[in-house]
């Protein structure tokens, strides 16, 4: 099969016959470019940033690809540092916390092949031509080589006709190639629903078939690629396509059986449309939206009256094997369970019903977290405003009373878009160093320790 490929690629796509052209990459990576091509190595750009600039999508990374091996490369660029083990990749810093990555063309080995020799492996075992390169990929669209000396576009794969089609097809036989690397439906599901393509039947039997190879997959990848769902702006799509693929039901049995389905997309919609608009969001938000429905209905009705914290408990005792099944850090999970019970909270005071201990509950660590993704909450269950200007009032009032006071000699109302910021980003240190700091005092909550230790067998 490999051979119809050679035969009728590459196709080479001249400077202006595409949308690609030099304005669209960054300096810094043109020069890595230019510096690999002036030492008579090859450079190309692939994978995503091709793909998004075709499309008119913003890049969010680029990727170049040598025939340099990891060692040349490491020798021409002074800040460059090499990771991996077998498949050794480089890191060139262009500033202090900015690194492009430069990867040598890989060879067309089989998973496996290469495992448990306990010797080093030969360079040459893994390391190809840049035609094997692209077949060893994903999807055609991802396996684009743009070479920035001529502004050509390399197609080995008939990536650029299917762009054109909107279709994302695997390169060569989709269950061979879902089964070499289950994530693949995963990734599948995703590019689907971000960029508006559609899977071809070929491809979309072979992710039904393969689908329960999924729970095969390593876990810390699929924990990734759950967070890049969350975060490609096309969340709700894309798990209503990884539960129509039927991957969803080994991957997150929980969410596939979930009855209230539809409170949830409309969940991960009031996320997309943050992402849209340039948010960031927490991870443990991101986490919170997606079950949030599980823990409502293992909090039931009685959760009304009880404490967050007893809804936490009860959340924890209920769910702690699904934390630890996703290997979420135990942080998070600590943030993911607070914030979420704080959500009955929030909907239970307002300004007809003020609650006890305001001052202490607005002031605690998780405050500020527990009310954006009230947010979230509110805007997908579409009534609770009064409940979210009486507590963005209270958030002002105590965490940020400079601009309270300034609010209040404005009588308009409050929108989404004169919320105070947070300062909160996804994975940054910061986030726990400051609760640490806030949490010397005598805690409130009671120590957190998720008492299971994971089941031997998960990976
Ligand atoms: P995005 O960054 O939006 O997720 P991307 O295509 O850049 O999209 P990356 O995960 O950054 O995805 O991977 C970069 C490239 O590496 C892909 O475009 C693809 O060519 C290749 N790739 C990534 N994951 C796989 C995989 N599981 N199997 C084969 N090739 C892959
Ligand atoms: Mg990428």
């Amino acid at each position: 099969m490999w051979s119809l490929f050679k035969k009728k690629y590459p196709i080479i796509f001249p400077a202006g016959s595409h949308g690609v052209s030099n304005e669209y990459v960054d300096r810094e990576v043109l020069d890595i470019m230019a510096r690999l091509r002036s030492r008579g190595f090859e450079a190309y750009l692939v994978g995503g940033s091709i793909r998004d600039i075709l499309l008119g999508k913003r890049v969010k990374d680029f990727d170049i690809v040598t025939d340099a091996h990891p060692r040349q490369i490491k020798r021409l660029f002074k800040r460059c540092f090499l990771i991996g083990k077998r498949f050794r990749l480089a890191h060139v810093y262009v500033s202090k916390d900015r690194f492009i990555e430069v990867a040598t063309f890989r060879a067309l080995v089989e998973r496996g092949e290469l495992q448990d020799t306990g010797k080093k492996y030969a360079e040459n075992n893994v390391f190809g031509t840049i035609e094997e390169d692209a077949l060893r990929r994903d999807f055609t669209i991802n396996a684009l080589y743009y070479n920035s000396a001529d502004s050509s576009i390399e197609d080995y794969t008939g990536g650029m006709e299917d762009m054109k089609k909107r279709l994302l097809r695997s390169i060569g036989d989709p269950v061979k190639r879902f089964r070499e690397d289950p994530v693949r439906i995963i990734r599948a599901g995703r590019f689907c629903a971000q960029l508006q393509f559609s899977l071809p039947r070929k491809e979309r039997r072979a992710a039904e078939k393969c689908a329960i190879l999924i729970t095969e997959a390593n876990t810390s990848r699929l924990l990734e690629e759950l967070y890049k769902i969350l975060r490609c702006g096309a969340s709700a799509a894309t798990f209503e396509n990884l539960r129509q693929f039927g991957v969803l039901k080994f991957w997150l049995p929980e969410l596939a059986e979930n009855p209230h389905w539809n409170d949830m997309i409309k969940r991960l919609s009031a996320i997309d449309n943050r992402r849209a608009r340039g948010q960031d969001i927490p991870n443990a938000i991101l986490i919170a939206s997606l079950f949030f429905d599980l823990f409502a209905d293992v909090a039931g009705e009685k959760a009304e009256k009880m404490s967050h914290q007893e809804i936490v408990n009860l959340i924890r005792a209920k769910y702690n094997n699904v934390a630890i099944r996703l290997r979420l850090p135990r942080k998070e999970w600590d943030i993911v369970t607070n914030i979420a019970s704080r959500a009955w909270v929030f909907k239970r005071f307002s300004a007809q019903r003020r609650m006890k201990g305001e001052a202490r509950f607005v002031r605690n660590a998780y405050f500020p977290e527990s009310l954006k993704f009230f947010e979230i909450f509110a805007e997908a269950e579409g009534s609770l405003e009064p409940q979210l200007k009486y507590w963005w009032q209270k958030e002002r009032e105590y965490l940020h009373p400079s601009a309270s006071s300034q609010a209040n000699s404005s009588p308009t109302a409050v929108s989404a878009n004169t919320l105070p910021q947070n300062t909160i980003h996804a994975g940054e240190k910061p986030f726990i160093a400051k609760r640490r700091r806030k949490r010397r005092r005598p805690k409130r909550t009671g120590p957190h320790t998720i008492d299971q230790s994971p089941p031997s067998g998960t990976q």
